[in-house]
């Protein structure tokens, strides 16, 4: 039997006309597949259409006081439920054998965090049961149902998990991602018209690049796919491009010293001035932030000059700045100055080519100063370096890294 997994994302399914066209391409792969093989079953993920989440989004902050997680739930996940019935009908008016399941129909459970929830378990049997009389199942993207049965949805971009877990789920061949670009590309497209499109990553690179701010696919979606060794692509719906494949790191890959460029610039950046320099510091400030489930992403302390107080500087997302700030306002520490600035950009090339390349740093380092670009923290592990600057710097910076390292 081949099983096959197909994502669309809001922006292929923008209207009526979209979700035919997603429906035709479905209907297209399933034919081709059923030459070659006579048992052919398919699973297709959908996003809500367009930008409806952001209108959902919207319209429940009308009502923002008390406001229960599980009721902004409920509205969020009911894009999905529309774009799934009507992929349903679309793909049945092209005479294909397909039924829509809604998320607690599957079910897709997961933990009871609403709006961030994880997908804990998805049980293959009722999938299968629905294969008897349904060659082509539409699920929604982005849902699930919690531990005590209430509609959970997974965080912004969340389909895309949805559709890796489901590929997982029933072991399906592979897992294709549609989207509205040619595949992964050295650099969003959008911020970069040169940058050439991938015909493979390995899921290690690709965790990097969503983890460091590159939207195109969805953070634990990569995860997720690496840590089942599941063959996703990205791919375009507009086209028959064959699009980027995620694999593990293969003999024959070559190693550019970058394979890509990211950014970010949804984070904050908060300095303490003057901190005490002794152990048990660092503890007291980020435990109470954590507690608060604030995750902190780049930490730099400076060397003490006197032996007794030292800066600590940290950045934190933006919708977490308010929070954070009220955290260390009541931590028991001092501190001779409290700042932040929330317009930073985090700037990031990835690549594994950086573990046998000597000398990216300066090159990267040396780039951002020939355009008069200051670097404010600067961040590294084994196969990425992430440079703080200017929110206002941050486009173009891309544009010079691009330049200098993957153009030349
Ligand atoms: P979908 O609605 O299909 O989920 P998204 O908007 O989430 O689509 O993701 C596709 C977008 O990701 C592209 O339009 C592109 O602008 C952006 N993007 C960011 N970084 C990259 C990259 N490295 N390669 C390709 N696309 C990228
Ligand atoms: N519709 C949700 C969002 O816009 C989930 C997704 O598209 O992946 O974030
Ligand atoms: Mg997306």
């Amino acid at each position: 039997m081949y099983r096959l997994v197909q994502k669309f994302g809001g922006t292929s399914l923008a209207d009526l006309d979209a979700i035919r066209h997603a429906a035709l391409r479905v209907k297209e792969a399933f034919l081709d597949k059923q030459q070659a093989q006579a048992d052919v079953k398919g699973l297709v993920v959908v996003s809500a259409m367009g930008d409806s989440t952001d209108r959902l989004v919207a319209q429940t902050q009308a009502y923002t006081s008390n406001c229960q997680q599980r009721d902004y739930d409920v509205v969020l996940a009911s894009g999905e439920q529309v774009s799934s019935g009507l992929m349903a009908l679309a793909l049945c008016q092209q005479n294909i054998r397909a039924c829509a399941m809604q998320g607690w129909q599957v079910p897709i459970y997961t933990d009871g965090n609403h709006s961030t929830a994880r997908i804990t378990d998805i049980p293959q049997k009722n999938i299968v049961a629905a294969w008897r009389s349904y060659d082509i199942i539409v699920v929604p993207g982005f849902q699930g149902i919690s531990p005590d049965q209430h509609i959970t949805t997974l965080g912004r971009g969340g389909s895309d998990t949805t559709a890796v877990a489901l590929a997982a789920a029933v072991q399906a061949d592979i897992c294709d991602i549609y989207t509205d670009v040619d595949g992964i590309y050295t650099a969003d497209p959008r911020v970069v018209p040169s940058a050439r499109c991938l015909d493979q990553i390995t899921y290690e690179e690709m965790l990097e690049l969503a983890s460091l701010g590159a939207r195109v696919l969805h953070t634990r979606c990569v995860e997720l796919a690496m840590a089942r060794s599941i063959p996703v692509r990205l791919r375009p719906t507009t086209n028959n491009n064959e699009g980027t494949l995620l694999q593990q790191e293969g003999a024959s890959m070559e190693q550019p010293a970058i394979t890509g460029i990211a950014l970010e610039d949804d984070e904050a950046k908060i300095t303490l001035l003057g901190v005490q320099d002794r152990p048990g510091v660092a503890a007291q400030i980020f435990t109470p932030i954590s507690e608060q489930h604030i995750s902190v992403d780049m930490i730099v302390q400076n060397v003490s000059a006197d032996k007794k107080t030292t800066d600590v500087t940290f950045t934190v997302a933006k919708k977490d700045l308010a929070s954070c700030m009220k955290v260390i306002k009541d931590c028991p520490i001092t501190y001779s100055a409290l700042r932040t600035d929330a317009n930073v950009a985090k700037v990031s090339v990835v690549g594994r080519g950086m573990r046998s390349h000597a000398g990216i740093a300066s090159k990267l380092f040396a780039t951002l100063a020939a355009h008069g670009i200051n670097i404010q923290v600067i961040s590294t592990s084994e196969i990425k370096i992430s440079l703080l600057i200017d929110q206002s710097n941050g486009k173009a910076a891309v544009r010079h890294i691009h330049k200098a390292f993957i153009e030349q």
